[in-house]
């Protein structure tokens, strides 16, 4: 498949931008060794890239209507009624959604046609759900959006207080440099901030399990605590921060223990001992991610943190600072080129119209953008009133990922005119296109991407374009084209984008006034593009590193950081509903259209789930495994309860990936109000009060088939692709169907010889159906007794079955010989929880370094060792023999 011999790329999911290299034939990844954000690390998301880079499901060809059309027509039709709309109704009444998925490139020429030549701001993006509360933040104590630190700060820190982040899970990369630091150095400590007992917590010296949304009283309690103590640094503050005394003046007034501890349900005594903690330790990094951003005052929040910095000087200097963490791998490039509908290109604002017109001249267009557009969740309130009646979506799902995911479906439906760019055909989102836009997949794209430490990498192709795919920015340059604005779009390649990016970043930037000034890339030759290194941001002319903040001068007018006085949020109070927390699994992505390509990586977490403390469980008479209903106003969610004393009580925690590609009822953006924080627009995905029940069932089936088996009309259905296989979950309340029925929902029809076995007391019926000696399908229903193990079902397909043992294929179970291992924790080397617990309570395993010497586990990637630690923890006393 593969052209070219070893490339060097960038990972595509998250904004740690780990740096991957490819073999020749594209079958294996294997970890940069010397790019300086993994250095020689992947997580198993990395590892499994390759598994992922295949045509099935892809978009090859354009499609208007339904129908496959030539590009000149596709384009035509964006392009035609793009224009029809804006001479109709101005240019406010078409929008473009984007996304972190988007390279730098593509994004600048999307920014670029929409703010100056459509002449609207009304491009926003899926970044917008992740980080825009710490660009806010930012902005407001720094004068620009500037990530204060890098990795090596966080492995430098005397403390890293982890606040609202899943890093093990989130950024597994990142995570690992963090561990091998405190390795290497015990007396480092980590505090966790978060209501969830993750697998996070396994390195966490303190985990304080806060009041959900409650963060912001913590960090006001701990600027007063330090002002109270003698513990800022007042010499450091006159000198360069602004605003001070009006914000240790708010910290007096909602910081006192007495009050933080109400706030946050913590002891005066796990207060206390944090602060001390804070006001030791000399390095500090305090890193935050969606459960600080995602809330209704995440842009507070993340002042409250950079206030605690600021007031002590912990920032500027190795080692020390505040680190928002990006979520998605160019969600940086997206804020630099403009992405969000309230930013101008290179940093810039609206409120500055020097810059607006400065950057109107440079790019020579007809119409300049001179206001803020629409922020994401308004973008889609107004594609549902009627008042923006075209739509352009790019490489996002928001049917899927937008807060209230159910009136967004209903805007779509309504929207006079969606074209979405895409890689895959079918998404819930482009289920509601005029226009299919085919765009090249990760492998086959080329630009450069920027990390949360703010370094700028190559994404390189190394896989020949598939169909009739582009590139996103060639699309975007193609419809400018057709709109008339072709002088202005005419890219030879994406250097010459980057070229003209970097030369604008420059631009009004000579005296060196805004960070974010790439400057000196901006005459890089086509050969120099293709071997850039990664390189961070802010940098000299000479294109060398140069640390924020180092010199103390920050990128306000007056030079000097602003303190923000915060006053804390009312705490969500309880009523008797629960508390839903969303988040990431440790091996999918996003709306997993592209994880979901490896069968490996859906092992770890197959179908979707709920977490609850066991106390709500027994309350609600629900076991671990059972199906059970979250709902709200807007929609519902089913997924298997995981029961887990990690989940506080009052609390339920549920994915953010399934959709309606997998399964029937499990978006779990239905469950989620669109209340956003006023300053960002960023939604709050941490907070929403849901009901639930047990969702009772009269029956279960299961569907494993060589063919994608059709989509159920069934109470609860999942789909869990399995590389060659397919397997289909089923189970309702009501008349169970027929063999017949579960025959010709597996793809090959009831026609043809299946053997199969009835039970008539259980209700259970098994069949399977075979090709020569090959097992191409089995299904099995039951009412009241148990389905077949699926990792030995799904095993069955793999080797040919003897005449012998057909019978056998119906028994659901392994045989004697063959070991269930359970659910699949390690997923580099495919060993299963039983396989791991019996390691360790029989066969002594009492750490993870033994466990991989006696089963293999956890000598991949890595990923999973946070999970083995825990498994060690918990199964440890219950070994035999073992002091409890
Ligand atoms: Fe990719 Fe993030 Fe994993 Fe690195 S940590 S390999 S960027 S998913």
């Amino acid at each position: 498949m593969s052209t070219q011999p070893r490339v060097d790329t960038t990972c595509p999911y998250c904004g740690v931008g780990c740096g991957v290299r490819l073999d020749a034939r594209a079958e294996q990844v294997s970890p940069s060794p010397t790019h300086p954000s993994n250095r020689g690390r992947v997580c198993v998301k990395g590892n499994a890239l390759h598994e992922t880079v295949g045509h099935d499901g892809r978009l090859l060809y354009p499609e208007v209507h339904g129908k496959r059309a030539s590009w000149e027509a596709a384009i035509n039709t964006v392009a035609d009624r793009f224009s029809a709309v804006i001479d109709s109704f101005g240019p406010d009444a078409v929008a473009i959604y984007g996304s972190g998925q988007l390279l730098t490139e593509d994004y600048y020429v999307a920014n670029k046609l929409m703010k100056g030549f459509i002449g609207s701001a009304n491009i926003d993006t899926n970044s917008r759900l992740c980080m825009a509360s710490a660009v806010v933040a930012h902005k407001r104590a720094f004068g620009e959006d500037i990530v204060a630190c890098d990795y090596r700060d966080v492995e430098e820190a005397d403390l890293v207080v982890l606040v609202g982040s899943n890093t093990a899970w989130a950024h597994p990369v990142l995570y690992q440099r963090l561990v091998a630091a405190h390795q290497a150095h015990p007396n480092r400590r980590v505090v966790v901030i978060d209501p969830r007992t993750t697998a996070t917590c396994n390195i966490a010296y303190r985990h304080l399990a806060l009041a959900p949304g409650s963060d912001d009283w913590l960090f006001v309690g701990l600027l007063n605590w330090l002002a109270g103590h003698g513990a800022l640094d007042p010499a450091w503050c006159d000198a360069h921060c602004d605003n001070l005394d009006a914000t240790l003046d708010a910290a007096r007034a909602h910081g006192s223990l007495a009050q933080v501890s109400a706030a946050t349900g913590l002891s005066t005594e796990q207060l206390i001992d944090f602060y001390r903690l804070f006001a030791r330790s000399e390095k500090v990094v305090t890193l935050f991610s969606m459960g600080i951003n995602q809330s209704t005052n995440g842009s507070d929040k993340g002042n409250a943190i950079i206030n605690c910095h600021l007031a002590t000087g912990r920032i500027g200097k190795p080692g020390t600072g505040p680190f928002s963490i990006t979520g998605q791998p160019n969600a940086m490039g997206g804020r630099e080129v403009g992405g969000l509908a309230n930013q101008l290109a290179a940093h810039r604002d609206f409120d500055d119209p020097t810059a607006v017109d400065a950057i109107a001249n440079y790019w020579g267009g007809p119409r300049m953008a001179r206001a803020p557009g629409l922020k994401a969740v308004d973008l889609f309130d107004a594609v549902h009133a009627g008042e923006v009646k075209a739509i352009w979506i790019m490489a996002t799902n928001p049917a899927v990922s937008v807060p209230n995911s159910t009136r967004v479906r209903d805007a779509l439906a309504r929207c006079e005119f969606v074209a979405v760019s895409d890689c895959m055909r079918e998404t819930d989102t482009t289920a509601f296109a005029d226009v299919l836009l085919p765009a090249l997949a990760w492998g086959e794209k080329d630009g450069t991407v920027t990390s949360a430490e703010r370094t700028i990498s190559r994404q390189r192709a190394f896989l020949p374009r598939p169909g009739n795919a582009r590139a996103d920015w060639r699309i975007v340059c193609d419809v400018a084209a057709a709109m008339g604005f072709g002088a202005a779009f005419d890219y030879p390649n994406a250097a010459d984008i980057f070229r003209e990016h970097a030369r604008l970043s420059h631009l009004l930037n000579g005296d060196g006034s805004r960070a974010f000034n790439i400057g000196a890339l901006q005459s890089l030759s086509n050969d120099e593009y293709d071997s850039l290194r990664p390189t961070p941001w802010p940098m000299t002319t000479s294109r060398r590193p140069a640390r924020p903040f180092a010199d103390g001068r920050f990128y306000t007018a007056s030079g000097r950081a602003h303190c923000v006085a915060v006053v804390p949020q009312a705490v969500p109070q309880h009523d008797n509903r629960l508390l839903l927390n969303t988040g990431r699994c440790r091996d999918q992505w996003h709306t997993m259209t592209r994880s979901s390509l490896s069968a490996r990586l859906l092992q770890h977490r197959d179908e979707p789930f709920v977490e609850f403390n066991p106390a709500d469980a027994d309350a609600l008479a629900v076991s671990d495994g059972a199906l059970v209903e979250l709902s709200a106003a807007n929609g519902r969610y089913i997924g298997r309860a995981r029961l887990t004393p990690g989940v506080t009580a009052g609390q339920v925690f549920a994915p953010i990936h399934w959709n309606r590609q997998f399964t029937g009822a499990a978006t779990v953006c239905e469950l989620i109000p669109a209340a956003v924080d006023p300053l960002s627009g960023q939604p709050a995905f941490k907070h929403a009060h849901v009901s639930a029940r047990a969702f009772e069932i009269r029956w279960q089936a299961c569907i494993v088939s060589t063919v994608r088996p059709t989509t159920p009309d069934a109470d609860y259905w999942c789909r869990v692709p399995q590389g060659a296989v397919h397997r289909l979950e089923l189970a309702g309340d009501d008349a169970e169907p027929s063999l017949d029925d579960l025959q010709r929902l597996s793809g090959h029809g009831s026609r043809v010889p299946w053997v199969f076995y009835q039970d008539n007391l259980s209700g259970t019926v098994r069949a399977a159906l075979l090709d020569g000696d090959r097992l191409i399908a089995l299904v099995a229903l039951t009412r009241t007794g148990a389905l077949p193990e699926r990792a030995h079902t799904q095993s069955l397909f793999t080797a040919p079955v003897e005449p012998h043992s057909r019978m056998a294929l119906l028994a659901g179970v392994p045989a004697a010989d063959q070991p269930d291992v359970g659910r699949i924790v390690c997923a580099c080397n495919a060993v299963g929880e039983r396989t791991i617990v019996h390691a360790i309570t029989v066969e002594g395993a009492a750490d993870i370094a033994c466990l991989g010497k006696r089963v293999n586990a956890g000598t991949g990637c890595g990923s999973c060792r946070p999970e083995l630690q825990h498994l060690i923890t918990t199964h440890v006393p219950a070994r035999k023999g073992a002091t409890p």
